[in-house]
């Protein structure tokens, strides 16, 4: 039977849309804030990283209760769902536990592509959307040009006939307004967000549940924190869950452990608090099962039922990290050595559900989701201020009956028509096999398998193919037989032989050779990698030699040509430029290339070794 009292929805939103300053108004016009919090910063705002990047990385959950005009009472668990596609598979765990979704939509941008690809999982697994249209208040908003956009978006993402029908919201979340009739706007000052309010108790179905059967509970996801270790979110789906009671965990794999719940967390607001039970319907949070990990089902020992499992996507890459060991090392970070680097990862894998680390002593073998999980990750740990090294992404190969296996992803591309030959070409020489094709409108959506190989550095550059409009979303599929060589680098790096600033004079000299990655008074050291060079192999070269001081301006002159051609490296393009035998250095301020070996005569020495 249904439960009245509970809604839970996801909220699917293009970044800057007002998602944030909608939840926040919800949850203030509901009362639903501790004071102390009504003032100050917006609730459920994203990390800086998230919102340079324009995708929400992790769910966060928050909970509003809500007393309607009868004085019913609600507790509406909201959802964030993430908007990439290394995260496909922490999309699916998400909508696992709503009930319906908040599609909101900018009045003046319309919707934006990105968004297509969380409402066509919401729309699979049949839940179904509330139109939400903020920004009105601004006078550029065209409301009913946008839910015609919403409506040819839902039938080319071909929902059910009732999910056609949805109902649509107007808001405005910077004045705290909602209202259903576009043509009757409230005036400025007045209005409320309660139509908003009773929109979601009225099309939101409310969860269902079986007062009788045994516990079952499913973990979607995983939080961390120092005091209490392991923390497991998800959704009761059967039975009620009991502070101090002994439940049977059984894992993804099917086995099953006896274990004791320590608390049990609900949601309210922006934190949890602590409660003796949480029945059928509502989501939890549970502290004291150490192991607990996604897809867990939590259940009766007297009768243990598992729940349909999730999937978790599989790492498929790896990279090794270690400790700056290089001449500016600590020079600019806080935590440099390889004991710091351990406790991070560590932490780390408390909550990253897709991470593994193997630690080989000084250095560790990382292993993730893509070169976006794993960039995110190391942007953030800089942030912190972190030093460290990386090594040359790799996918993760198996061997199975003598024969070598690849990952081999899913890969969809969503690319205006006119731009599908260059994508497939592209995509051609990456090995890649097309699955299927289908027009829609003015847009193609090809579906192929690829070589997890492949997809290294492929976004940057399908974007500038495409003039930055294609979108992909890539999701591990199964290992196949390798698929055979895909072409590297085919150009050789310039690396400098002494340390010191850089002069422009040096670069000036430079400048017919190939590109510089270094600026003019930068500091470099010998062995790091200050340039492609046009030729197939790598030259060594003085960037930091000077001239007399004798010909101004033919100095200056030098300047401005060399300026003209240095190109900026940023960790993900670092990451997928270098070579086995390279090294990208990271630290707060700075993103080095560099030469495992920074003496010539050593790199030498080791190349012979292994050839
Ligand atoms: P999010 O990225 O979706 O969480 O969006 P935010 O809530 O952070 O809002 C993005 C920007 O849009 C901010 O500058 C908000 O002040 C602004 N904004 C949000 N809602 C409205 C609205 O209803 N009207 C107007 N004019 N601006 C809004």
């Amino acid at each position: 039977m249904p439960r009245q009292d509970i809604r839970n929805i996801a909220i699917v939103a293009h970044v800057d849309h007002g998602k944030t300053s909608l939840v926040d108004q919800l949850l203030r016009q509901s009362g639903s804030l501790e004071r102390g919090e009504e003032d100050g910063e917006l609730i459920m705002d994203s990390d800086p990283l998230e919102r340079e990047r324009g995708i929400t990385i992790l769910a966060k959950n928050c909970a509003i209760d809500y007393t309607d005009p009868h004085g019913h009472r609600f507790h509406i668990n909201i959802v964030d769902t993430p908007g990439h596609a290394d995260f496909s598979g922490e999309v699916e765990r998400v909508l696992k536990m709503a009930d319906g979704v908040l599609l909101l939509v900018d009045a003046s941008d319309g919707v934006m592509p990105q968004t297509r690809y969380v409402l066509s999982k919401a729309l699979e697994v049949g839940l179904e959307p509330i139109v939400v249209i903020n920004k009105m208040d601004r006078p550029s908003a065209r409301p009913k040009e946008v839910i015609e956009q919403v409506f040819n978006l839902l039938v080319d993402l071909g929902a059910e006939e009732h999910a056609m029908d949805f109902p649509t919201i107007f808001t405005s979340a910077k004045e705290g307004w909602a209202c259903e009739d576009p043509a009757n706007l409230p005036a400025a000052g007045a209005g409320d967000i309660h139509p908003l309010f009773e929109a979601i108790i009225r099309h939101v179905p409310a969860p269902q549940f079986d007062a009788s059967a045994p516990l079952q509970a499913l973990v979607t996801s995983l939080d961390y924190n120092d005091y209490v270790g392991r923390i497991g979110i998800g959704r009761v789906f059967a039975g009620t869950l009991r502070r101090a009671e002994a439940v049977t965990v059984i894992n993804r794999a099917g086995e099953h452990f006896d274990r004791r719940i320590a608390q049990v967390l609900r949601f309210e607001g922006l934190g949890r608090r602590e409660v003796d039970a949480i029945e059928a319907g509502d989501l939890f949070a549970v502290v004291g099962l150490e192991h607990v990990d996604i897809g867990d089902t939590l259940a009766d020992p007297d009768n243990p039922q598992p729940l349909a499992t999730l999937s978790v996507d599989e790492p498929t890459l790896h990279m090794m990290f270690r400790a700056n060991d290089g001449p500016f090392a600590g020079k600019d970070g806080q935590f440099v050595t390889s004991r710091h680097l351990r406790d991070r990862l560590l932490k780390e894998l408390q909550s990253n559900v897709a991470l593994r680390v193997e630690d080989r002593g000084d250095e560790f073998l990382v292993s993730g989701r893509g070169l976006l999980h794993l960039g995110i990750l190391l942007e953030n740990m800089r942030r912190e201020g972190h030093e460290l090294t990386i090594g040359k992404p790799e996918v993760i190969l198996r061997e199975q009956d003598g024969e070598t296996l690849e990952p081999i992803e899913r890969l969809v591309v969503d690319v205006a028509a006119e731009h599908l030959g260059a994508v497939m070409q592209m995509l051609g020489a990456r090995r890649a096999e097309m699955l299927n094709m289908e027009t829609r409108g003015s847009r193609t959506l090809a579906e192929f398998s690829i070589p997890a190989r492949g997809l290294i550095g492929l976004r940057s550059r399908l974007l500038t193919a495409t003039q930055g409009e294609a979108i992909l979303h890539h999701r591990f599929w199964r290992y196949e037989a390798h698929r055979g060589l895909i072409g590297g680098r085919t150009t050789g790096v310039m690396v400098a032989t002494g340390s010191g600033p850089v002069t422009a004079y040096a670069m000036g000299k430079l400048a017919d050779r190939g590109v510089m990655f270094v600026r003019p008074g930068e500091e470099v050291y010998e062995g790091q990698i200050v340039g492609e060079c046009n030729k197939d192999r790598d030259i060594s070269v003085n960037v930091v030699r000077t001239k007399k001081l004798s010909n101004i301006h033919a100095s200056t002159k030098e300047a401005t040509v060399t300026l003209k051609a240095t190109r900026a490296m940023m960790l993900e393009g670092a990451l997928e430029y270098i070579e086995s035998d390279e090294l990208v250095e990271l630290t707060p301020t700075a993103v080095r290339l560099r030469k495992r070996w920074l003496k010539e005569n050593e790199r030498k020495r080791n190349a012979r070794r292994e050839s």
